[in-house]
């Protein structure tokens, strides 16, 4: 059991001051006034720690490698050619030296938890490892080395497109049938289900890659299994997909998906792009959370959330760095923010009646739902929940005479990044002034695997 002190700390939705926290098993026990014996100072405003609800950590290897303009028209789809392959040559000890770099700096940018979209899972002409689970259990071993908690999300993965479309030779590390993906799905609840800071979901890729049978057999697995569990799913990201899926479905993809399966909030509907006002409604009103990934759907071109409509209806939303083009909680919300502003022409739209600081809105909220979305037991600090915070630095110019509810408006709006100081995940320092202590090491390996792949 340890305790902290905190001159300014954020709990729930307010701003409290001089708090001292009690930590046991990495647990907030007790939230106190005052500065109890033993206690060791927090120097810095602390705020929680926030969720990353979308992550494939291999693709950061060639963030950078595909802004260029080739031949053809680019889009999306030719940058996931690249994608291709980049990926090809990728072993098992690269993935863990990748994922461990990309978490260590997703550490340093404020998030204290990650949802791992993982869907590359077999050797490059599609063999299975010796054991199955080699390339989860990689990415899941890179998160304990550093200190994030994870979720892991592998994929189902079985066709190229609607109507059970054989996939391609490039999507064979990918590609599993149903029965050999739930040997993998029970293999890693079997490994890890007594491990603390680790949770196990499941992640159909997408309406094009898996079939509604596949649907109505892996859902109700992981319901036995753990009704919290995670389901996520990419959909609606592009307006292709839209076409598709109302082709073959005649219904667009969350209208589909909405009328099969009772959705609640531990579905999380990945960047769900192009809504129509109905399935903005009726998304809201399932409590499932939308995956938004700001950064990366900029980047691939894919439209913009309606977030403010979504929002008012009471919908659920976290944020997710996706194809890491970018690690940087400040740049995420900014960005969602400033998408309304541009197409809307006012300023300051996503708040929320009972708090009229966009960063505090934002950040709060995001923080809140991505945990949900997620099943991690953190989002807020507060009692009972995981010790997972940042203490910002009060060095940082921009925070400088900013008073509480100004503290997050300036470091997301006013900070290029997020000026987190120190990062806790489970009452564990993890980050100290900006460094972690794996960074080196993990950098120097980064180099190493980057030069083999390039
Ligand atoms: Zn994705």
């Amino acid at each position: 059991m340890h305790k902290l002190y905190a001159e300014n700390i954020l709990i729930g939705s307010d701003w409290q001051t001089e708090v001292t926290l009690t930590i046991d098993y990495g647990i907030i026990k007790q939230i106190n006034k005052g500065r109890e014996e033993g206690a060791i100072a927090l120097n810095g405003a602390v705020i929680p720690g926030m969720s990353n609800c979308h992550s494939h950590a291999f693709q950061r290897a060639f963030a950078g490698f595909s802004e260029y303009r080739g031949n053809s028209e680019d889009s999306f789809w030719s940058w996931r050619d690249i994608m291709y392959k980049f990926v090809a040559k990728m072993t098992p000890e690269d993935a863990h030296i990748v994922a461990k770099f990309v978490y260590i700096e997703m550490l340093k940018a404020g998030y204290t938890s990650v949802g791992e979209f993982h869907y590359l899972h077999h050797q490059a002409d599609g063999t299975m490892y010796d054991d199955p689970a080699e390339m989860s259990h990689q990415v899941i071993q890179a998160a304990f080395d550093v200190g994030i908690s994870i979720t892991h999300l592998p994929v189902l993965y079985t066709y190229a497109g609607f109507g059970e479309k054989k996939p391609s030779k490039e999507q064979a590390r990918f590609i599993h049938s149903t029965q050999d993906y739930l040997d993998l799905v029970n293999q890693l609840e079997k490994s890890y289900s007594n491990r603390s800071n680790f949770q196990l979901g499941i992640a159909p890729h997408s309406l094009r890659a898996v079939s509604k049978e596949q649907l109505k057999d892996i859902v109700p697995f992981i319901r036995q299994t753990n009704p919290k569990a995670p389901i996520h799913i990419h959909i609606a990201e592009q307006l292709k997909e839209v076409d598709d899926c109302l082709s073959f479905y005649k219904e667009r993809p969350v209208e589909w998906l909405l009328n099969n399966f009772q959705m609640d909030e531990h579905w999380c509907l990945i960047h769900a792009t192009h809504l129509t006002e109905e399935e903005i409604k009726n998304t809201a009103e399932s409590g499932a959370v939308v995956g938004i990934c700001p950064l990366t759907e900029a980047n691939l071109g894919d439209g913009i959330f309606p977030t403010v409509e979504f929002s008012k209806l009471g919908g659920k939303f976290a944020i997710g760095s996706d194809s890491h083009i970018g690690i940087n909680v400040a740049e995420e919300l900014r960005l969602l923010e400033y998408a309304q502003r541009l197409t809307s022409h006012q300023r300051a739209v996503l708040v929320d009646e009972n708090c009229p600081s966009v960063g505090q809105t934002l950040y709060t909220k995001t923080c809140k739902d991505g945990a949900i979305s997620l099943n991690q037991n953190a989002g807020k600090i507060a009692t009972g929940k995981n010790a997972d915070f940042l203490v910002l630095d009060d060095n940082e110019p921009s925070l400088f005479s900013k008073k509480e509810s100004f503290i997050l408006d300036a470091s997301i709006f006013a900070c290029n990044q997020l000026p987190v100081k120190d990062v806790y995940v489970a009452g564990e320092k993890v980050i100290e002034n900006g460094q972690h202590r794996l960074q080196e090491k993990a950098k120097n390996q980064y180099r190493e695997v980057l030069k083999k792949l390039a």
